[in-house]
């Protein structure tokens, strides 16, 4: 139950496609989670799936039945929206309810229902409250019970926390993922923040103008991006990108020359890019903020620092290079002796970076994948 597969699936609005050709296999219990920038498909996807929206051409499929042509409700989702269009003149407990009262449940069986979801949701004390009564994160608990009653073999989620202040997002968050636990339900969220994807999904796919860029674990998009756009979509500072010359493909990998004239052997496979005459050509660099180091490294890099913010635990510090004034970002620790306008040196190691091809392809990296797939724990 929950099982769900999408086979080449496309969406036109008139003569503009805006789904591309989607195939995708959402396993049992497994929270997935659609992000990519604005405009990009993710509700128009998460819609089709709902039976909210016509499926252009392709199949969806249901626990291995074609759904294309059910109707919402015969599909065995719930689904929960930014805005929570709760009755206003109904108490929580009649806004829960609702949908099993329109399928005419016994009385009995609804009061069982309506009371699991509110004891899981900690709704229990506003049963009789009004939605006017209740705050922005209580009220969209109401929309996810409401969800939860109907016991859908998916739940599907649009942006669910967008309407919340910072800090009730990231509460959400937490409560979410516990949701998730204690249900064991298949969950499909989308969302425009990478951080709500890297928190709580146990896939990530990544949307890119109705294309599916990469699917992947947080941790497997974070240390092995496929792509320019996934590299720079993922983490947070976004990732550092420096226009570099391929010098030489030796047995350790790529060595590229800086705009600054220094020069960088990038430990990566060209595998992937076989055929193409890379020396002479212009490529990427990619380095996160967070690996950037304040002492040692392969290679040092001067800049001087325009803006420092002090967080506490880091210092994000924005510099311009030496030598070209092209900028980067980096976090240091949270002393790190850094002040505006002052030369510093930076230093970055090798096996920390990233390497883009002309096609915006990553050369794969030599991460071991150890560190990127963790073991997953027999719990009895
Ligand atoms: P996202 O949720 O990723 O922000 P959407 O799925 O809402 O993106 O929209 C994807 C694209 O489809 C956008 O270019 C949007 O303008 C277009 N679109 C969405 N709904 C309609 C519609 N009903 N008619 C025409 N174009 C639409
Ligand atoms: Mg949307």
């Amino acid at each position: 139950m929950g099982q769900l597969t999408m086979r080449d699936v496309r969406k036109s609005f008139g003569t503009s496609e805006v789904i591309k050709g989607v195939s995708l296999d959402i396993d049992h219990g497994e929270f997935v989670v659609f992000v990519g920038p604005s405009g990009c498909g993710k509700s128009t996807l998460l819609r089709m799936i709902a039976g909210l929206e016509e499926i252009t051409s392709g199949e969806v499929m249901i626990d291995g039945a074609v759904v294309n042509n059910l109707a919402p409700v015969e599909r065995g989702i719930s689904m929960v929206f930014q805005s929570y269009a709760l009755y206003p003149h109904m108490s929580v407990y009649e806004n829960i309810a609702f949908p099993l009262r329109v399928a005419k449940m016994s009385k009995a069986d609804m009061d069982a229902k309506v009371k699991r979801a509110s004891a899981i949701l900690q709704l229990d004390e506003r049963l009789q409250h009004k939605p006017g009564q209740l705050s922005g994160g209580q009220r969209q608990r109401v929309a996810i019970g409401r969800a939860i009653v109907r016991d859908p073999s998916v739940f599907l989620f649009d942006e669910p926390l967008s309407n919340l202040d910072a800090a009730l997002r990231a509460d959400m968050r937490v409560e979410l993922s516990r949701l998730h636990h204690d249900l064991d339900a298949t969950m499909v969220y989308v969302t425009h923040d990478q951080v709500e994807a890297m928190t709580m999904a146990d896939r990530i796919v990544v949307l890119d103008g109705g294309y599916i860029s990469q699917v992947g674990s947080p941790l497997e998009l974070y240390h092995k991006p496929k792509n320019l756009f996934v590299a720079g979509f993922i983490g947070n500072p976004k990732m550092n990108f420096q226009t570099v010359t391929c010098k030489s493909i030796t047995e350790h990998g790529v060595s590229v020359e800086l705009s600054n004239g220094t020069a960088l052997t990038v430990p990566v496979s060209t595998a992937d890019h076989k055929g193409a005459d890379l020396v002479g050509q212009t490529l990427t660099l990619g380095i996160r903020p967070e690996h950037i180091v304040a002492e040692g490294g392969d290679i040092q890099l001067a800049g001087v620092p325009s803006v420092v913010e002090r967080l506490g635990i880091h210092t994000v510090v924005y510099s311009s290079l030496e030598g070209d004034a092209s900028q980067f970002m980096s976090v240091l620790e949270g002393t790190a002796p850094v002040q505006v306008g002052q030369k510093t040196h930076f230093g970055i190691n090798a096996t920390d970076c990233h390497l883009f091809g002309p096609d915006g392809l990553a050369f794969e990296r030599q991460v071991a994948l150890t560190t990127v797939e963790l073991p997953s724990l027999n719990v009895e």
